[in-house]
């Protein structure tokens, strides 16, 4: 049997790491069992949901190079949705509720003072024909209810082992609005039946509803499909993720420059029994994944861990595998350029500022003045090459009996604008003779 896997976003919000994680391990279970992975837009709720984020969505699965054998929405398939209410209607697992939202929070107020368990009640179930009649009379439409029998909901769950809910804990859910429109518990069992599917794995915050939604399968169709929680990432302070963050959102990362490889590393890694390394790429990740390291405790998001990755990653790009970017950003960086500046950057773009320093002349002001002018008469005359640099610079200690710090300091800041950088012995070779007297004179 071929490995279905889904992601199944509702495109209310960006993406975050939290979300992609999740379509990370699909797509990681599907591509390592040679199965097919689908995207599926949860988007019944057309009130909140927003075309803008569809695309979003697509955008970032793309960009970081998460692919997908088919995708659809469910906005499409709402006759399917209904063709199954009705067999189950007619197989007499649904029923029509008439209370209004208030009514219901009032019974479960009620509840909740007496000690009991919040649940409904099912007195729709005990309403005669006449109040039916009188409900409809009075303008009320029915929401409907899935009727649930079993009452411990137990399945092998792939992370979480042996699991067993009791579903009289939990009321009976409503599949159907009162405005006709299918709710997610419902619209993703039919789809998960229909489509297939052969694994659902996502956060551990659906586990009550898988105990639901398995019922609902057996009563469409016989349930053929394993189900796998994994723990949901917390942001560094243990807070839960949330869609308004959007200091997580994959787009906030995409407009900071971090690389793709970065943070596939990352989700690749975190919450797992591994540690967290930047992989080569990822067809690493994906000879790599294992469902099992994947922890049932929460990981947490440290975006310095982040940034530590994609640092490495720029330090290990090679100048002829982003030539095109480096270029686009300014057609001077050559290889040397990139190979000097570049164990100095977080990310590709920063290089920027280093082509501001290197071609632009930049006055610095120095209140260094006299030993500047002084190092300035005793700078060699080009071709310079990796000596220059000491050459001069002993010259300098010799007239003036500096040495350390209080040598080389003052130099690079009045070249530079700086107090850090790469070896100056490189840098002065990029900035040249000419660019140092004018940045000096100036
Ligand atoms: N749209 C649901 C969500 O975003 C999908 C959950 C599922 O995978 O079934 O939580």
């Amino acid at each position: 049997m071929t490995t279905i896997t889904r992601f199944a976003p509702s495109p209310t919000g960006l993406l975050h790491l939290g979300n992609i994680r999740t379509a990370l391990i699909n797509w990681l279970y599907a591509k390592n069992s040679g199965g097919k992975f689908i995207l599926r837009i949860d988007d019944t709720d057309q009130e909140r949901s927003k075309d803008e984020y569809i695309s979003q969505i697509k955008y970032d699965l793309e960009w970081l190079g998460i692919d997908y054998d088919e995708t659809f929405n469910q906005s499409s398939r709402f006759e399917r949705y209904k063709e199954q209410f009705e067999k189950l209607k007619s197989d007499g697992r649904i029923y029509a509720c008439y209370e209004t939202p208030e009514e219901l929070e009032r019974k479960r107020k009620l509840q909740m003072a007496a000690g009991g368990k919040q649940v409904y009640d099912r007195s729709a179930l005990k309403l005669t024909e006449q109040q039916i009649k009188d409900y409809e009379n009075d303008g009320r439409k029915p929401h409907w209810r899935f009727l649930l029998q079993t009452e411990r909901m137990k399945w092998n769950d792939l992370l979480k082992g042996e699991i067993d809910i009791d579903l009289t804990s939990l009321s009976d859910p409503v599949l159907f609005r009162e405005d006709g429109v299918p709710l997610y518990t419902f619209s993703s069992a039919v789809d998960d039946v229909d489509y297939n599917i052969t694994n659902v794995i996502r956060g551990d915050d659906h586990t009550s509803n898988t105990a639901v939604q398995i019922e609902i399968i057996n009563a469409l169709d016989e349930n053929k499909i394993s189900f796998a929680h994994h723990a949901l990432l917390k942001a560094s302070t243990g807070d839960k993720l949330s869609k308004r963050d959007n200091v997580i959102s994959i787009d906030s990362f995409r407009k900071d420059n971090i690389e793709p490889i970065s943070i596939l590393s990352l989700l690749a890694t975190i919450g797992t029994s591994n540690s967290i390394e930047l992989k080569s790429g990822i067809k690493q990740i994906i000879d790599e994944f294992k469902l099992e390291t994947i922890s049932t405790s929460p990981g947490r998001i440290e975006i310095d861990v982040l940034k530590a990755l994609n640092k490495k990653q720029v330090q290990k790009f090679d100048y002829e595998e982003i030539q095109s970017r480096l270029t686009e950003i300014d057609e001077n960086v050559d290889k040397k350029f990139w190979d000097t500046i570049k164990g100095n950057l977080e990310t590709v773009e920063e290089i920027s500022s280093w082509t501001d320093i290197v071609f632009n002349s930049k006055p610095a002001e120095s209140d260094d003045k006299d030993y500047i002018k002084l190092a300035l008469e005793l700078m060699p005359e080009e071709p310079w090459d990796d000596d220059t640099w000491t050459t001069w610079t002993n010259a300098i200690k010799e007239k003036t009996g500096r040495k350390g710090k209080e040598l080389f300091l003052p130099l690079r800041v009045a070249f530079t604008g700086l107090t850090h950088g790469p070896e100056m012995k490189l840098l002065i070779q990029l900035i040249g003779r000419d660019k140092i007297v004018e940045r000096i004179q100036t």
